[in-house]
């Protein structure tokens, strides 16, 4: 049984509750993590404002907290398999896509390390007679709650600037894939993080997560999920006038003009929203495309797609198994009720022979063309379902890509430089992609939602801003 781990030490939850963990590979279960609840917040959050009152944490200059990031990254990649059998097994991805979340976990590290004495305050002009300091200072003690569909690049995209700024930090992993923030504690510890400056505490959702996000002593709560559980996260913060940033879902649009290098277009069309069975905020999952291209567009989209095979980690193929049975319910759901609806299916990807019986594998799907009102037009499947639709032209485009109430991520394909800027600027997402696109990784590109995707800015120098206050500081010196 695995233990958490709050102020340095390594804890059962008070009354000895546990969850199981299971893989989505073939359904069984393989080890136990602490239920933890409101109690063992209460500690994680007075264990993180010690670390910063009285402990080595807050004494840190941030030079030091940098050297400490720098090793964190380096003590990660020098455990790269361990953690890519690790989130393999939890997650049920490819070990290639295990691996490469596992880098990119490191990279953050090295990216905010470098960052941490970076960031400068300012000195304000002002009245004769004073000196006007804006000091940068650490918001104190963040929450981190997060999903489980790419764990370990989760932690560091919102842990590692929280660190480098100086916060001290309280993460509660998805329950389903909690396994490498544990190991991923064991070994920041061991890289000399001290004590507090990272607590993580296991359990439900509505239990650990809910009371992390109403707790008083938190300064910043930093959410990614779904929207209804960011309702309630901003919500809770809201009774205490704590900042939130909220990563929310998607339904980003490939716009594809007629005149798109379809070469380089398609096999990224396809990965955008494959990679990690679809359920990745930022999947790429209604391809738009001019009319008169339509067919061919899409002809050639179907003779990739036909082509994906869905497998275990260890088939290494193009992805996984989707995360939980509720999982497969709700992707299964929108499929069959698209076909009932007689939306025409274009192509569909492979479930590899051998699979065990127990996982949860979804058969990618691309549809195609969508009617604008049916579901899977506008509403995230968060799954390795592809809906095609044809737009009249260039105005028409933007106003079916900004026809949903998300706003996270889009690609214009074109080779018209004029209209690929035109609409890129017109759409509304908190990334717009250009002759390529961008799941995943990034670590330099800040990111983040317009409308019902969230607020906020995480990834790149922005986060240090979002995750950390100002002091205006006034001296009168005559
Ligand atoms: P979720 O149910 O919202 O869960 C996200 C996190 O919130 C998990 O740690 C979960 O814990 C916790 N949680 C659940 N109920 C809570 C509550 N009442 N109070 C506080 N925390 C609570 O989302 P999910 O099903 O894991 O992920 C799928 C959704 O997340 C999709 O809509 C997807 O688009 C979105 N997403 C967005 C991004 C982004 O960056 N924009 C990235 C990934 C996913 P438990 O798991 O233990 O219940
Ligand atoms: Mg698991």
């Amino acid at each position: 049984m695995k233990k958490m781990f709050i102020g340095g030490q390594w804890m059962t939850a008070h009354d000895e509750r546990t969850l199981p963990v299971v893989s989505p590979v073939d359904g069984q279960a393989y080890d136990d993590i602490p239920r933890g609840a409101a109690h063992e917040i209460d500690l994680a959050v007075d264990a993180a404002r010690r670390a910063l009152d009285d402990g080595a944490w807050g004494r840190m200059t941030a030079t030091e907290r940098g050297r400490v990031l720098h090793g964190i990254g380096k003590k990660l990649l020098d455990h790269v398999d361990e953690l890519t059998e690790i989130e393999a097994r939890d997650t049920g991805k490819p070990l290639a896509t295990a691996r490469n979340d596992i880098v990119v976990l490191a990279r953050y590290f090295e990216f905010y390390g470098a960052a941490a004495d970076k960031v400068h305050g300012e000195v304000i002009p002002f009245q004769n007679g004073h000196h006007v300091s804006l000091l940068r200072e650490p918001l104190g003690v963040t929450a981190h709650i997060i999903p489980w569909n790419y764990p370990a690049q989760m932690i560091g995209r919102t842990i590692a600037p929280a660190l480098a700024m100086g916060n001290a930090t309280v993460l509660k992993p998805a329950e389903d894939t909690s396994l490498s923030a544990l190991r991923f504690a064991e070994l920041a510890t061991e890289a000399g993080l001290p004590a507090g400056a990272l607590n993580v505490v296991t359990g439900l959702g509505e239990e650990a997560g809910a009371a992390l996000a109403a707790h008083p002593g938190i300064d910043l709560i930093s959410f990614t999920g779904s929207n209804e559980v960011g309702t309630l996260v901003q919500q809770a913060a809201a009774r205490n006038a704590v900042k939130c940033v909220l990563e929310l879902g998607g339904k980003s649009p490939q716009i594809v003009f007629a005149d798109a290098d379809l070469d380089r277009a398609v096999p990224i069309i396809v990965k955008a929203i494959i990679q990690n069975a679809g359920q990745t905020c930022t999947a790429g999952s209604r391809l738009l495309v001019e009319q008169g291209a339509f067919d061919a567009v899409v002809e050639r989209v179907a003779q990739v797609f036909a082509k994906v095979r869905v497998g275990t980690p260890a088939m290494d193929l193009d992805c996984g198994p989707l995360m939980n049975p509720a999982q497969l319910a709700r992707v299964n759901r929108y499929i069959d009720a698209a076909r009932a609806a007689g939306v025409p299916v274009l192509a569909q990807g492979r479930i590899a022979d051998g699979v065990p019986s127990g996982g949860y594998y979804a058969r990618p799907t691309l549809f195609g063309p969508v009617p604008r009102t049916d579901a899977l037009a506008c509403e995230e499947v968060f799954g390795p379902v592809l809906a095609a639709m044809p737009f009249a032209d260039e105005a028409d485009a933007i106003a079916l890509a900004n026809g949903t109430p998300y706003g996270l991520l889009a690609a214009v394909w074109s080779e018209n430089a004029g209209r690929a800027y035109r609409v890129a600027k017109a759409v509304r997402a908190g990334q717009v992609f250009v002759n390529c696109y961008g799941a995943g990784g990034g670590v330099e590109l800040p990111f983040g939602g317009t409308k019902r995707s969230g607020h906020g800015r995480e990834k790149g120098l922005l986060a240090l801003e979002e995750l950390s206050s100002t002091k205006t500081l006034v001296h009168f010196h005559g």
